[in-house]
Parts: C-alpha cells; sequence; structure tokens
C-alpha cells in the first residue's frame, strides 16, 4: 500500500514496509509533579527520529522518505561548445552545461543561454561546435582553436 497522507513517501530503506513507524515528534505536554500528558498537535520533520516496527530499522524521516516516481522526460546532462556568430572580431566560443532531454535540446539550452548574455545576438546565429554528454569542466584558450 502506496502512503499518500501522513507518511507520504515514507517506507522502510531496509524491508519496504510502509505501514507503520515509530516516529520521535514534538508535541506539547502538560507536566506535573506526577508526571505529564501530551496535547494538541504533534510536528516531526525530515530530522526526526524513526524506526520501522516490522525491522526495527532506524534513522531520520529524510533516510526513510522515498522521492515520488516522477513521469516528465528524464533530462540528462550535457556540455555544448557553441561558435560566436561572426562579428569580425574573430573566433570566440562560447561554453555552456545544461540538462536537456537530447543533444538537439542541450544545443538550443545554450544558444538561449548564450543569447541571454549577449543581447543583440541572435540565438540561433551561435553554431553547435560539439555536445558532450556530461558536464565537463573545460578551460578552454581562444588560441586553441584560432587559426594559426
Ligand atoms: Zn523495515
Amino acid at each position: 500500500m502506496t502512503n499518500t497522507n501522513c507518511l507520504e513517501n515514507i517506507v522502510c530503506p531496509h524491508c519496504g514496509h510502509t505501514d507503520s513507524f515509530i516516529i520521535e515528534v514534538k508535541t506539547h505536554a502538560d507536566v506535573t509533579d506526577e508526571g505529564a500528558v501530551t496535547f494538541g498537535p504533534m510536528h516531526w520533520d525530515e530530522w526526526s527520529l524513526i524506526q520501522c516496527k516490522h525491522c526495527d530499522t532506524a534513522g531520520t524521516v529524510a533516510e526513510f522518505t522515498r522521492e515520488p516516481q516522477q513521469h516528465k522526460p528524464s533530462h540528462r546532462p550535457y556540455s555544448v561548445l557553441l561558435l560566436y556568430p561572426d562579428t569580425g572580431d574573430g573566433l570566440e566560443t562560447y561554453y555552456a552545461h545544461t540538462e536537456a532531454e537530447n543533444p538537439d535540446a542541450a544545443i538550443a539550452n545554450a544558444r538561449t543561454e548564450a543569447q541571454a548574455v549577449n543581447p543583440g545576438m541572435e540565438a540561433g546565429d551561435f553554431l553547435p561546435l560539439i555536445v558532450l554528454p556530461g558536464h565537463i569542466e573545460a578551460e578552454l584558450f581562444y588560441r586553441d582553436i584560432a587559426p594559426w
């Protein structure tokens, strides 16, 4: 059974149990010398201690929280190298990290970003030179790609 209310996304990371847990809560108590009676709302957060009632595995609520499955298309990291539009100033490149569904979308992202930081230039005028999977740190020197 998937929890959708108090225990939304909470699952034991050890046994997969989802039904019941012991959670350390903050609440109020009417305390006298004889003892304490709790009252009022209870609160817990991702740092609260939690224990599985099935296998006794303990941890924090954050450790017991499973991210909801998302059905949006997965975005993968890309590194994109663009050539500036020909401005007569030689060859200059724009290098960007982005997340996109595919290399074409990564180029579109990088072009949009390049246009944003270069007012007056058209995104489509930046020519893609290379698209690499992953975020790759690069140290580019203009002399490396300029003609000798
Ligand atoms: Zn368990």
